[in-house]
């Protein structure tokens, strides 16, 4: 007796391997068999896009290189290229032979372009978002794959929408959406509307019997079934998925308060809050505290508007008792790592209020046998080790058998990254640098390479809000001397600008970057030059770097002080 010969399936955990072909950890252009297509299905209006950009952001920060790949979009730049009349609903009639085999060369151009980034270049992971809902358009979407790659592997998912005002909600965001912005709304959403019910003509939800392996997610994730799922990416997609939810709320994130080793620039460490950190730390609960309260009432607010919640007081209205009406989620989480800092910085939230819990994952990225020393003591002992790690800093990992890399920190914090997907109530985190970066490279969707540059001031706080349509997110700043937070006016906050290769070596205090420094650049040796004159003085780090930093830089950014200094 022999067992029958089967391919075994290669599991390539990002940042822990490093091969020839594929230097960052990924799955390799060779492997195509550990590459996965994830085919939508679904009624236009049934959230597929948001699900797609969310799973798409979540498989990137866990080091999958992953794109969405939209048909829509095909059509409106073929629509535009050929000077075509834009498309109204009677060119999605089933029955509209014209339309049909102009949909399906859409359809099929979409699908070799996401062939094209699996098979010829690094991706790991192609979203094909479109509405595939009949089994001969799945079929044909099937066999194209299978002509392309016999192995690459093929998942199915479906999003059905059973909630009235979750479709309405989502029709209402299609009269923004390319195909209608700056339309007639009334006659965009007769249009729509008519789009519709022509593909509700034609649907048929996947079946068993297709035997293919597909997940169907009724209500944007309320409930999930999931058949026949193979392979780790798979997998993966079902874990995340089944933590999804739509309820609004607001995640804060920021450092611990000062803390003896930062004022020291020491590197980790388990130190205790200075006196101004303490300060912090009070200012923090009473904040926190205030825009919890405001939040709730906005809640309110709005749900009493769309007629919701028929009379404000059938609602509890003070938040720190149950609400009744479970349409208004008060409920708000404290997590802190174990840090004693950290801990201390979450010290003045009353318990009863504020369920406090205390999280490993959330520790600072451990620098091994370099815990409790400066940068310019690592600089003088260790200068090789400061090079590779100013080279590559993402996926540098400290000497020692606890060292951690950028990449193991990205790692570990995926479940409190599905954690807070699932929980349906407002969170604070308090934490530490690397992980915040980490954090927030996530809900902003950053390129990894900016991760390590972001901007994380001591005695700020990020607040994220997750919307239908993305994450909005706004930054609040204490002052010691008004011992008060404001606002971050938005000019300031300098979204728009891929910074230059200078930026790498002075944080620009509340700098955020959509889109990455080629790797190329912040390789190069003019780069590794201008590293060099990074030098130290007394506490924290002094940059005497020659960059311009005038250019579209705020003139908070203060050298020398402890909102600067580089410890977590
Ligand atoms: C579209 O054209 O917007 C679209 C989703 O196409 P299809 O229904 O053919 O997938």
């Amino acid at each position: 007796f022999s067992f029958p010969k089967r391919r075994p399936t290669t599991i390539d955990v990002p940042g822990q391997t490093k091969s020839k072909s594929s230097p960052d950890g990924m799955i390799s252009k060779e492997d195509s068999g550990s590459k996965l297509v994830i085919v939508m299905v679904g009624l236009p209006a049934t959230g597929k896009s948001f699900i797609t950009n969310k799973l798409s952001r979540y498989l990137n920060y866990a080091l999958y290189y992953c794109k969405v790949f939209n048909v829509g979009n095909t059509r409106r730049r073929y629509t535009q290229e050929h000077h075509l009349t834009n498309q109204d609903s009677n060119f999605f009639n089933p029955n509209n032979s014209n339309s049909a085999n102009l949909r399906n060369k859409w359809a099929l151009d979409t699908l070799d372009e996401l062939l094209d980034y699996l098979l010829e270049s690094t991706g790991s992971v192609g979203i094909f978002d479109a509405t595939n809902t009949t089994k001969c358009r799945r079929k044909m979407v099937l066999e194209h794959i299978r002509k392309r790659s016999p192995n690459i592997k093929v998942l199915f998912l479906e999003s059905v929408c059973t909630n009235r005002s979750v479709v309405e909600n989502n029709i209402k965001l299609k009269l923004f959406g390319p195909d209608y912005k700056g339309k007639d709304p009334d006659k965009s959403l007769k249009d729509f509307k008519e789009r519709l019910s022509n593909y509700l003509k034609a649907y048929e939800p996947i079946e068993d019997e297709e035997n293919i392996q597909y997940i169907k997610m009724i209500d944007v994730g309320k409930k999930i079934t999931s058949y026949k799922i193979e392979g780790f990416l798979a997998s993966q997609t079902v874990y995340y998925l089944l933590n999804f939810n739509l309820t609004e709320r607001q995640i804060w994130i920021t450092r611990n308060g000062e803390c003896e080793d930062n004022v020291q620039g020491k590197l980790g460490g388990n130190s205790r809050l200075t006196s101004r950190g303490i300060k912090y730390a009070k200012a923090l609960s009473n904040f926190i505290d205030e825009q919890r309260y405001k939040f709730y009432q906005e809640q309110i607010e709005k749900r009493h508007h769309a007629g919701v919640i028929k009379s404000k007081d059938d609602i509890v209205q003070n938040l720190h008792e149950d609400a009744e009406d479970d349409e208004v989620e008060s409920g708000f989480y404290v997590w802190t790592s174990m840090r004693t800092r950290a801990i201390q910085t979450a010290q003045f939230f009353n318990d009863e209020d504020y369920p406090v819990k205390q999280m490993k994952m959330l520790d600072e990225l451990n620098a091994g046998d370099y815990e409790g020393m400066t940068y310019k003591e690592i600089l003088d002992k260790f200068p090789e080790e400061f090079v590779k790690r100013q080279n590559d800093k993402i996926r540098y990992r400290y000497p020692g058998i606890a060292g951690e890399s950028y990449m193991d920190v990205i790692n570990r914090l995926r479940p409190v990254i599905t954690e807070l997907e699932r929980i349906e109530e407002s969170a604070l985190i308090v934490t530490h640098r690397v992980v915040a970066r980490a954090l927030l490279g996530y809900f902003m969707n950053l390129n990894i390479d900016v991760i390590s540059n972001l901007d994380v001031p001591l005695h700020c706080v990020y607040c994220l809000e997750p919307k239908p349509y993305g994450i909005t997110w706004s930054l609040w700043e204490y002052n010691d001397e008004t011992d008060s937070f404001s606002e971050v006016p938005q000019s300031d906050l300098n979204t728009t600008k891929v910074p230059e290769v200078g930026l790498v070596d002075k944080e620009r205090r509340f700098s955020v970057v959509p889109t990455a420094p080629p790797t190329s650049d912040l390789r190069s040796s003019d780069f590794l030059r201008r590293r060099a004159s990074v030098s130290f003085s007394g506490r924290g780090i002094d940059v005497t770097n020659k960059v311009d930093q005038s250019k579209g830089r705020p003139s908070v950014l203060r050298s020398n002080t402890s909102e600067n200094s580089n410890t977590g």
